[in-house]
């Protein structure tokens, strides 16, 4: 029993002293955990934590006794070679050295000639910078002051730093950096590790194994609950004043490169070790195959579970009981802890596989395959197959590739496979890799565009046998490239120019139609601005207006100007639309251009042609007027004539019946009128005609009418008025006429006239008869002697008519 129980406490308190590599943070958040919480009392330790900075060299400090343990990263491995250190237990699994740069550094080769900030520390990245093939001599390399200022300032183009500490500030202030990381160059080393002297560990074996168990059961707490480590930094140990959001962010990319889920905190895996010096080795930075003994530090056996240690008492006790010989007691006991041990081991190295294996398929959309080419059938085809297709793997191997690609695909997969398998053949190595687009059956129906990655493995003899394959689904880069094309086809076909120019103006794209409109063709090689259009009939403030449209983002909509190349001007109108970048910067502008010069000629002579034909319409209705009037008039008088009495009258009669009212009709005769024609001629009698037409409109009112109703008979209407009335009027327009003097040649003669009068309804209530009444009363009054005016008797004229 005394043999396999826990060794107890050591009495003696030690005080160590760990040397940190840095300023207290996040990233020693697991030593002040198991300090606050008691682990290193436990076992006795009082620990002081010293703090590093720039220029602190923690490996110098360890082993000259000044500190007992430190923390170092896998550069750990190249102070070996002259330093006696042993690295105790890893607790970064991957290193959080990083080379960052401000966005728009796309590839590390755009360092070549930039200065670069690196610390002492950063021996991965001058290794991941040797690796991508730019020398460290070619870069100026200055000692790190504060890197992200310089960084800012534009001093450097890169600098070496912590993925858990720098690109916090850089964010702070704004800027996404670009992040380079080792690891994704193949370089995959620990981070921070625990390390000790090779004296102490020889001196004080137990001091160190129970300082790394603390610090270890530290660290987990410290994960557990980084929220009470952050508290407790910003408590104890905040002597940069940062504020806690930083911690925060410290210590979640802290767990990144950690990994507690996947591999236990402190685990050393020597193969790792291995995998480290190999790349020193094969940067130069060590020899080749340095030797790990006495480097790797190796922690004895495991502690035995007090589950174990009960069976074991269990055994122990049957074993004596019994009277077993002790040596096989002995060996039972060594037999049963070595593999417990092994079995641990495996466990953990298993679990840690399984993670990994997990965390990459899962989080894989593509599907990873092995075909056998001698069989055409899979020999392995991951999980996300079913993600893909629909298929599971195992419904996937159990047919032959075939099955899984439409025939066209199946054909054509096979025939490049072997191609690619006889150039292999053949030497030439260039034919190990293909790159594909296929097409596969779902299960569900229809079929999924993906493209393959094909790399063909060699077997021992030289000669391909399997195909490892990495197989991408490619429907929406598919069906987005489809788009493109169909958009790229509209434009070049567009009717419309379209141009796209660079920020300052300067074309990038012109479609046929913009040569079409301005006799201007996009050549290679030669660079051609927008202002090459300009006629010169805009002022400045015109297209000030528009760059500051354009250049604010919004879209510029216009009329304008240009000047052809053969110097001709044309009308355009014109859209811009500013396009930007995803941080907002305009990069580029999309204009669309019509020329409107026809379509604005047209309308010119449309509005033309329609100002003259309105000009007409205006004078043919003016036409129209005067030709229906010209129906009513007579030519020599401009009295109504007879056609327009006969309506006029049957309007007015109709109206004195509605209102029962009376109206006159005079009927008025030249007398001896036909003497002055004879005397004077026949124009002299007009002139006579156009006289009496005078006094007659002077005489009467506006709405009676007046017409010339035969050669020198005038006939008026007088509505709403009785027979003295118009009686009255008649004896006045005939004095009138009389007394007036008619110019007959040289002589101014008297002329008469006789007048017939009748009186609706009082002679004759319908039209004919009405005028025939009057006729018949001037008839009269040519009897009587003439000059005078009669009333209408309808007595006497019936007498007249009967006799
Ligand atoms: P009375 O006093 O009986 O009316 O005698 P009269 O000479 O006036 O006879 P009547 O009325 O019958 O004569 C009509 C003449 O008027 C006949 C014709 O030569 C003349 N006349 C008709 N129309 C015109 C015309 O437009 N111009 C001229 N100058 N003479 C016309
Ligand atoms: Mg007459
Ligand atoms: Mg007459």
């Amino acid at each position: 029993m005394l043999l396999i129980a826990p060794a107890p406490a050591p009495a003696r308190e030690s005080s160590v002293t760990l040397q940190l590599k840095w300023r207290h943070q996040f990233q020693f958040a697991g030593y002040y955990m198991a300090e606050r919480l008691g682990f290193y009392r436990d076992h006795g330790i009082e620990v002081r934590f010293r703090e590093g900075g720039p220029e602190t060299d923690v490996v110098t400090a360890v082993v000259s006794g000044e500190a007992e343990f430190g923390i170092a990263a896998s550069d750990l491995l190249l102070a070996a070679q002259y330093a006696p250190v042993v690295a105790l237990a890893p607790i970064f699994q991957h290193s959080p050295y990083v080379l960052l740069t401000l966005d728009g550094t796309a590839d590390l080769a755009m360092l070549d000639g930039e200065q670069v900030m690196l610390d002492r520390g950063a021996a991965e990245i001058r290794a991941l910078l040797l690796k991508v093939g730019i020398p460290t001599d070619a870069l100026t390399i200055r000692d790190y002051r504060d890197g992200v200022a310089a960084l800012l300032a534009g001093e450097v183009g890169a600098i070496a730093a912590y993925s858990t500490t720098e690109p916090y500030w850089l964010r702070r202030a704004g800027v996404t950096p670009r992040m380079f990381s080792a690891r994704d160059h193949g370089i995959d080393l620990y981070g921070d590790m625990l390390f000790t002297s090779k004296a102490l560990l020889r001196d004080h074996p137990t001091l160190v194994r129970d300082f790394v168990a603390a610090s270890l059961a530290g660290w987990k707490a410290a994960l557990r609950d980084p929220e009470q480590a952050i508290a407790l930094i910003l408590a104890d140990y905040n002597t940069q004043g940062l504020e806690a959001a930083f911690y925060r962010f410290e210590a979640v990319e802290t767990r990144r490169l950690i990994q507690p889920e996947v591999i236990e905190i402190g685990h050393v895996n020597p193969g790792r070790w291995r995998h480290i010096a190999e790349v020193y080795a094969g940067l130069g930075m060590l020899p080749e195959a340095v030797s790990l003994d006495g480097f790797v530090y190796d922690p004895g056996p495991v502690e035995i579970a007090p589950r174990v240690v009960l069976a074991l008492i269990v055994a122990l006790l049957i074993a004596v009981l019994l009277g077993l010989l002790s040596w096989r007691v002995h060996s039972l006991n060594q037999r049963l802890r070595r593999e417990i041990v092994q079995r641990e081991r495996d466990h953990r190295r298993l679990a840690e596989s399984e993670a990994l294996h997990r965390l990459l398929t899962e989080n894989s959309g593509d599907v990873i395959w092995m075909l056998d080419l001698d069989r055409w059938c899979f020999d392995y085809v991951s999980p996300s197959v079913q993600r893909l297709r629909g298929f599971s793997p195992e419904e996937v191997m159990a047919g032959p590739i075939d099955v899984s690609l439409t025939t066209e695909s199946a054909v054509r997969l096979r025939q490049q496979l072997l191609e690619g398998a006889m150039r292999v053949a053949a030497g030439d190595h260039e034919g190990l890799f293909a790159l594909t687009e296929i097409e596969q059956p779902c299960k569900g129906g229809g079929t999924v565009q993906t493209e393959v990655v094909t790399s063909l493995l060699v077997d021992g003899s030289g000669r391909p046998s399997k195909v490892l394959g990495i197989t991408r689904d490619i429907t929406v880069r598919k069906a987005l490239e489809a788009k493109l094309r169909i958009r790229a086809a509209a434009i070049e076909a567009a009717a419309d120019a379209i141009i796209i120019t660079d920020a300052e103006g300067y074309l990038l794209y012109a479609n046929p139609a913009f040569t079409r409109q301005t006799g201007y063709r996009l050549e290679p090689g030669r660079r051609l601005h927008s202002r090459v259009l300009k006629s010169g009939r805009h002022d400045s403030e015109f297209y000030a207006e528009m760059w500051q449209t354009i250049l604010a983002g919004r879209v510029w909509r216009g009329e304008l100007i240009n000047r052809r190349r053969d110097g001709e001007l044309y009308e355009e109108e014109m859209t811009i639309s500013p396009v930007a970048n995803e941080r907002g910067e305009i990069e580029r502008f999309i204009a669309i251009k019509r020329d409107i010069s026809v379509q604005r000629a047209m309308e010119r002579a449309l509005r033309t042609a329609n100002q003259r034909l309105r000009e007409n319409l205006d004078e043919i209705s003016e036409l129209q007027q005067e030709l229906a009037e010209q129906a009513v008039r007579d030519p020599l008088t401009g009295l109504y004539n007879r056609r327009h009495l006969d309506d006029a009258l049957a309007r007015e009669l109709a109206r004195m019946r509605r209102e029962a009212s009376t109206l006159v009709v005079l009927m008025a005769d030249i007398d001896h009128f036909k003497r002055i024609n004879d005397g004077w001629g026949h124009p002299v009698g007009d002139g006579v005609l156009r006289s009496l037409a005078a006094t007659l409109r002077d005489h009467f009112r506006e709405f009676d009418l007046i017409c010339r109703y035969g050669g020198e008979e005038f006939l008026v209407v007088l509505p709403g008025t009785g027979l003295e009335q118009g009686q009255a009027r008649a004896e006045s327009v005939r004095r009138y006429f009389a007394a007036q003097r008619i110019a007959l040649g040289d002589r101014r003669e008297q002329i008469t006239i006789s007048i017939g009068l009748a009186v609706f309804p009082l002679h004759a209530t319908e039209q004919a008869a009405l005028i025939a009444q009057a006729d018949a009363a001037l008839y009269r009054a040519k009897r009587a002697g003439r000059d005078r005016v009669v009333v209408a008797d309808p007595a006497i004229e019936s007498e007249g008519l009967v006799g």
